[in-house]
């Protein structure tokens, strides 16, 4: 995204949001004092604006990250836990007033907000108990002169890069288990809604948390960014991103070795086999397609049906698409919100003309929804094709809209490999009522998650991570904290 600095005194707020830098805790403002605009998806309107950070602001904060490593690293377990938890309490307190600021920001409809928000809580909660669960190892050695300890430490200063789709969702993933390893963190906010991850910081504030063990810079992904992944200062880089920002800051985090979580782009396939319970599959389909308008990394991409069952598919696919309640996120009733900005939804439509030049058959949608209320927004109705083929762009790029497209099989073990197909590898889904239909699917599905039955692999407990150039590393599950630490051996000589 480009930032176009603006004025500080032509620059607008959300009520209770704080728009600076968050250093050393305190907020900031930037040292160049420059800020930019935050836009409402729904209506082009200027909602808010932020400090725009460089790359000394980013210096400035990962110098308080590292000054606080000492005594956070040191600190008890129980001592931490006790913060994470007062700051997972007042994110769930404050939860409206946030969901507010994410769906002006983001486009979300309400409801989503509050669900993204809630789960952040609960992630913060998780990890306050995860936290003193960290194990070591007595080894047996081969001597009896001599004894092994193994024992788990904090990295050091973690960098957390995060997207537009889930902002708050996704930076909780990273401060809760860095947090209550022992780490201290520098947040780096999406340029596009930064807003309501403020409000999230100034909950940790008021939990009581040291001063520098969480910092947080917006600007420009290619400076502040950049700097934060390549100054020696950072330990570990976490992102979640597209995988062109991820191989870069592969490159980057690669002069000083650092250790990386990368959670990167997606192209998710469902299967639906002929003895699918219909009415949960097409729905489920359809919601994973659409919800958050096509912008999740887990989003379904492809839709491959048995071809008995494909066309009752598509229709139903159709029938819950020309249901869809959509409008502005905070308009009570909406379901579906507006794409977060123009770039998002041209690239939608060049997906689907691509498809439609490749011989694929509009069912429904294509186009941006008709009427006043929609006129100023970035909509774009739920688009569903047919008769797509696997060399057009929707059934290989990940597309970030609201697309589903849907194909015939014949045959199973054509169609894992056509599911197989693409350089993704982060989420698959496999819809039977047979076990061993099911089971065969998932085993042979290169995907970091696979859901059955279920349109979802996000699970608070279970680890979640792309294969293949989706990443690689985990979130989430004791697998989220164990990035966190590095691990020693000390050996006792003289015994
Ligand atoms: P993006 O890659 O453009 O930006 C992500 C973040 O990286 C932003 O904060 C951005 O400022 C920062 N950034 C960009 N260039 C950088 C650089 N050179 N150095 C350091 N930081 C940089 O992605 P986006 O458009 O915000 O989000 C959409 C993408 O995120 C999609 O590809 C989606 O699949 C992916 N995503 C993945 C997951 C997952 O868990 N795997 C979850 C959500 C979103």
């Amino acid at each position: 995204m480009d930032i176009t600095p603006v004025t500080p005194a032509n620059s607008r707020s959300l009520p209770n949001v704080h728009t600076s830098l968050f250093i050393d805790g305190q907020w900031v403002e930037a040292l160049a004092g420059e800020r930019f605009d935050i836009t409402d998806p729904g209506t082009q309107e200027i909602v808010g604006s932020a400090s725009l950070g460089r790359r000394a602001d980013a210096v400035r904060a990962l110098e308080a990250a590292d000054r606080a490593f000492p005594a956070w690293s040191r600190a008890s377990a129980y001592e931490r836990a006790r913060i994470l938890r007062r700051a997972a309490d007042l994110i769930r307190e404050r939860v409206e007033d946030i969901a507010v600021t994410l769906t002006r920001e983001q486009g979300k409809p309400v409801p989503d907000s509050r669900k993204e928000i809630l789960f952040g809580a609960d992630v913060i909660e998780y990890y306050s108990e995860e936290g003193k669960r960290i194990k070591g190892d007595w080894i047996t050695p081969v001597s009896t002169h001599t004894r092994s300890l193994v024992i788990r430490q904090p990295v050091g200063v973690v960098v957390a890069i995060v997207p537009w789709n889930y902002p708050v969702d996704l930076l909780t993933w990273k401060i809760g288990p860095a947090l209550a390893a022992g780490c201290t963190l520098v947040a780096k906010p999406p340029s596009e809604t930064p807003l309501a991850v403020s409000q999230v910081m100034q909950c940790f504030a008021d939990a009581g948390l040291p001063q520098g063990v969480l910092n947080m810079v917006t600007g420009p992904g290619r400076e502040v960014g950049e700097e934060l992944v390549a100054n020696p200062l950072s330990r570990k880089i976490s992102v979640t991103g597209s995988t062109s920002t991820g191989r870069r800051i592969m490159e980057l985090a690669a002069q000083h070795v650092k250790r990386l979580t990368l959670e990167l782009g997606g192209q998710a396939p469902i299967i639906v086999f002929r003895d699918a319970d219909l009415s949960l599959a097409i729905p489920a389909a359809a919601r994973r397609s659409f919800s958050n308008m096509g912008q999740i990394c887990i989003a379904v991409n492809r839709i491959y049906a048995d071809k008995q069952i494909s066309r009752e598919v598509a229709e139903g696919v159709v029938e819950f698409a020309k249901h869809m309640k959509i409008g502005h996120g905070l308009d009570p009733g909406v379901e579906y919100g507006p794409m977060l900005n123009e770039a998002g939804r041209e690239q939608t439509r060049s997906h689907v003309s691509d498809a439609l030049e490749r011989g694929a058959t509009l069912l429904y949608g294509g186009k941006e929804p008709e009427g006043d209320r929609y006129s100023r927004g970035y909509y774009y109705l739920p688009t569903v094709l047919e008769g797509v083929t696997p060399d057009m762009r929707v059934m290989r790029e990940e597309t970030f809209g609201p697309v589903a497209p849907v194909a015939a099989f014949d045959d199973l073990d054509a169609v894992i490999a056509q599911a197989n197909a693409t350089q993704y590898g982060l989420a698959a889904y496999v819809y039977t009522r047979d076990l061993t239909t099911a089971l065969y699917a998932a085993e042979r599905l290169e995907a970091g998650g696979v859901g059955i039955n279920v349109n979802d692999v996000s699970e608070l407990g279970a680890p979640f991570g792309g294969w293949k150039e989706s990443g690689f590393g985990r979130e989430l599950g004791h697998e989220g904290i164990e990035s966190c630490l590095e691990t020693k051996h000390i050996r006792i000589g003289g015994l």
